[in-house]
């Protein structure tokens, strides 16, 4: 007998306007394409519940487990700056919470389930590409050791959603520590309905920070706890090159995980101005524009708080500004520490950052490939012999690194490591593989014109080692050749 799910549905236990009851629309055709069993055991579901066709049946939400009280959950948004008083869970439910063998609470979530009250004029469905790319890469992400949501199945449904044109449908069963967004308490602060800003902060200070709990004055507390999880994530971000694309604030979880895997996409050549979106074509969310974004979304998440920061609105807005300020030291110093990390540092001088921004200067005039050539570093640590011309063949031009290596090994002989132990840190700081848009694209196409899901198992397989080397997949550690290059990318609606 398999184990059932243990389902806890503190969310479904919340005031009813804080979700719609509604039941997955059935599907044609169900079929499992990828199911994450070392994940189902970290959540203490058994496995063989998805096998077969009662297990495709699962991952579609054809079936439910017993005990699941399927919700659409309420939130607002800005969306690209404009405020949307109501968006909501339009193509995905909530069907329940289980606890993992940790302990913690997580939402089982499917996304592409059908129409709900929140749809508006979307059809409640997914395309298989949108589903593919956010199994990919949040696994990937969670395998970089970056706090994001995970996949756990992903199915074709047997019909066809139509976009453009008509594209196989999907669903993706996905696991959060919650689906709690800056736009749900947006929801509420709009209706001015402060009786459920509050209790929404009790359930977050409960679930996600129970340190809270008790605080004198919550408010304040979880603006400053939530402000320093995002200055924290957008740093592992940008450390990593990580582009998200499309940072609403419905898209950006409470709890400090990366969530919405619509366009994002990862930095090949560095360039701070990159944008990957279709849709952002005023590049909002360019890869350095995402701290002083991140900090605007908090800004409208402190604006949801202020009653409950202090009665007097003057009063309650200069203590939220001073927090709302802070964020940018915060990411600055999540951002330093991780830096030098991937320069090989184990100690800290002042002089760090201006080591670092002179590196990235370096690997922007020489069009070097970000990932690489940190991975690269490593090994460039003596002048002497061929130890910097693998590093030194990803640049173009190499004036600026030319100028900026000898600074570097100045000041790592200052560092109480040895050489060898540094290029060990290097490596576990500084991945080989990240899910480049060009094979994410690739595995796509294999998967939507003809069904074929090798490409994908194999990318999703290599990303969740990305630190290992892997010399029978060295290629997908390549950049894009020029014909390969993927400039845009595509939301998943
Ligand atoms: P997203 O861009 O995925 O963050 O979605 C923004 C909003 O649009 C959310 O309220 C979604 O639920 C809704 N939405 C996106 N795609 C669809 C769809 N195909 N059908 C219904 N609602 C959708
Ligand atoms: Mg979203």
């Amino acid at each position: 007998m398999p184990i059932p799910f243990a389902f806890e549905n503190s969310y479904a236990r919340l005031p009813q306007r804080f979700h719609a009851r509604v039941a997955p629309t059935p599907v044609a055709a169900p079929r499992l394409i990828r199911f994450n069993t070392e994940l189902a055991h970290e959540l203490g579901i058994d496995p063989a519940l998805f096998s077969g066709p009662e297990g495709a049946a699962l991952a579609v939400g054809n079936r439910l487990p017993e005990g699941a009280e399927p919700i659409a959950m309420a939130y607002a948004g800005h969306q690209f700056g404009h405020f949307v008083p109501q968006l909501g869970d339009g193509r995905a439910l909530l069907i329940g919470e289980v606890r993992d063998r940790a302990g913690r609470l997580r939402d089982i979530h499917l996304k592409g389930s059908g129409p709900t009250p929140f749809s508006r004029r979307g059809d409640g469905r997914a395309a298989l590409g949108p589903v593919l790319r956010e199994y990919v890469v949040s696994e990937a992400m969670h395998a970089l050791g970056i706090p994001a949501t995970r996949a756990l199945a992903a199915a074709v449904t047997g019909e066809p959603v139509f976009r453009e044109t008509p594209l196989p449908g999907a669903v993706l069963m996905r696991v959060a520590s919650s689906h709690v967004r800056v736009g749900t308490f947006q929801y509420f602060a709009a209706r001015g309905d402060m009786g459920a800003v509050e209790t929404l902060v009790g359930y977050v200070v409960a679930r996600h920070y129970p340190d809270l709990q008790g605080a004198s004055e919550p408010g304040l507390a979880l603006l400053e706890a939530v402000a320093d999880r995002q200055a924290a994530l957008i740093a592992r971000w940008m450390l990593i090159g990580f582009i998200h694309g499309v940072m609403n604030t419905d898209n950006m979880s409470i709890c400090g995980e990366t969530i919405d895997f619509g366009p994002c996409a990862f930095m090949e050549a560095y360039d701070p101005a990159t944008v990957f979106s279709a849709i952002d074509e005023g590049g909002r969310y360019a890869y350095a524009n995402q701290p002083p974004i991140a900090q605007w979304n908090i800004a409208r998440f402190a604006e949801t708080l202020l009653p409950l920061i202090d009665p007097d609105e003057e009063r309650a807005i200069a203590r939220a500004s001073e927090v709302v300020s802070g964020f940018r030291g915060r990411f600055e110093a999540h951002w330093l520490d991780g830096i030098r990390a991937k320069l090989g540092l184990s100690s800290a001088e002042e002089d760090d950052l201006d080591l670092a921004t002179d590196w990235l200067a370096a690997l922007h005039q020489g069009g070097a490939d970000f990932t690489l050539a940190f991975r690269a570093l490593g090994s460039a640590q003596e002048a002497a012999g061929d130890g910097d011309a693998a590093l030194r063949g990803l640049f173009g031009e190499t004036t600026a690194l030319d100028a900026w290596l000898p600074r570097w090994r100045a000041r790592i002989a200052r560092d109480p490591v040895s050489a060898a132990e540094r290029a060990n840190a290097m490596r576990r700081a500084n991945p080989l593989f990240i899910p480049r848009n060009h094979r994410i694209e690739q595995a796509i196409a294999a998967a939507v014109e003809t069904s074929d899901f090798t490409p994908f198992d194999t990318l999703t397989n290599v990303l969740t080692r990305p630190y290992d080397e892997q010399p029978e997949h060295a290629g997908h550690a390549a950049p894009a050749r020029p014909a390969e290059r993927v400039c845009r990318t595509f939301c998943g609606t």
